[in-house]
C-alpha cells in the first residue's frame, strides 16, 4: 500500500465510520499494538471515532478529542468495512465494532502498527512525529521538492524511497515515476539538473494522481473490499522485463538497486550523462 491506496481508504472509511462509537474492539496479534490490549481496548471502548486522515502510509484516527489511533499497513493490509449481519472476511486480525452494528476488520499481510497515543503527545510518537510531507501535500512545492535535495549526495531513488524524505511512495510507484522523468535509478543527486527535478516534481504527481483515478493499485482492496483499477495496462515500464520500451521500443531491463529492484528502459534512462 503506497500513498494513492491510503488516500482513497481515508476517504472511504471517513465517510463510513466517522461520528459512531466504538463497542467492541479485537486485536489477534497484539505484538502491533504499543500498549497492553486490556488498555488498548478500555479506552477505545463508548469513544466516539472523529475523523480518519492518512499521512503518508499512516492511518490518523481521531478519538474524541483525547486520543488518536495510529494503523500503518506494512508490507499492505486488507482494511475492509461490514455492516451489521453481513458475513466477514474469513482471514482477520483486527476487528473493530461500531455501536451501529457496523465496523471493519483488518487482515494484515505482514506486520502492522496499531498504536494508540493521546492525541496531545502526538509529537513524541517517534513513528509519525516527524513524518515527511507527501507529493500530494499543498506544501509539497517544486521550490519545496529543490530544498529536500540540499546537500544531499545519494542516488535518486533511495531518496524517494526513504519515507523520511518524501512520504507515501515505496517500490511499485517509483518505477514509472522515475521512467517518466528519464531518471536512473541510482543517478545520484548533485547530478541532476533543473529539468530533470522539475520532470521528477510533476511525475511523481501526475503517477499519484492517476492511480486514485482509478481507485489504486489493482492487487489492493479498498474499504468495500474492491480491487483498484491501476494495473499492469496503467504500468509503463514496471514489473515489464523483457518488454519493449512504450518510448523507444528498446527491452525493459530489471536490475538491483541496493536492497530494491528496479525496472528500467538503458535507453531513456542513462547512468551516464
Ligand atoms: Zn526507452
Amino acid at each position: 500500500m503506497e500513498l494513492p491506496e491510503l488516500t482513497i481508504l481515508a476517504k472511504q472509511m471517513q465517510k463510513e465510520i466517522a461520528g459512531r462509537q466504538i463497542s467492541a474492539v479485537e486485536v489477534a496479534n497484539p505484538k502491533c499494538l504499543n500498549i497492553p490490549f486490556e488498555q488498548f481496548k478500555n479506552t477505545l471502548i463508548e469513544k466516539t471515532i472523529k475523523s480518519v486522515k492518512n499521512h503518508g502510509k499512516w492511518l490518523f484516527i481521531a478519538i474524541n478529542q483525547d486520543y488518536t489511533l495510529l494503523f500503518n499497513p506494512g508490507m499492505g493490509a486488507d482494511v475492509i468495512h461490514f455492516k451489521e449481519g453481513t458475513k466477514l472476511p474469513e482471514k482477520h486480525q483486527i476487528k473493530l465494532t461500531l455501536n451501529d452494528g457496523s465496523g471493519f476488520t483488518i487482515r494484515v499481510w505482514w506486520f502492522c502498527y496499531l498504536h494508540l497515543v493521546p492525541t496531545n503527545e502526538l509529537s513524541s510518537h517517534k513513528l509519525t512525529a516527524r513524518l515527511a510531507k507527501t507529493p500530494l501535500d499543498q506544501e509539497f512545492t517544486i521550490d519545496y521538492f529543490r530544498r529536500l535535495f540540499n546537500k544531499r549526495r545519494g542516488a535518486i531513488k533511495n531518496f524517494i524511497l526513504n519515507q523520511k524524505n518524501i512520504a507515501g511512495i515505496g517500490n511499485v510507484y517509483v518505477q514509472d515515476i522515475l521512467f517518466n522523468a528519464k531518471i536512473h535509478p541510482k543517478r545520484k543527486i548533485p547530478s541532476l539538473n533543473d529539468i530533470e527535478i522539475t520532470n521528477l516534481y510533476n511525475s511523481m504527481k501526475s503517477v499519484l494522481k492517476e492511480s486514485i483515478d482509478h481507485g489504486g493499485l489493482a492487487y489492493e482492496r479498498d474499504f468495500y473490499g474492491n480491487k483498484g483499477g491501476y494495473d499492469m495496462k496503467q504500468f509503463k515500464i514496471a514489473y515489464k522485463p523483457g518488454k519493449p520500451c512504450p518510448l523507444c521500443g528498446t527491452e525493459i531491463e530489471k536490475i538491483k538497486t541496493g536492497a530494491t529492484s528496479s525496472y528500467i528502459c538503458p535507453q531513456c534512462q542513462p547512468l551516464d550523462d
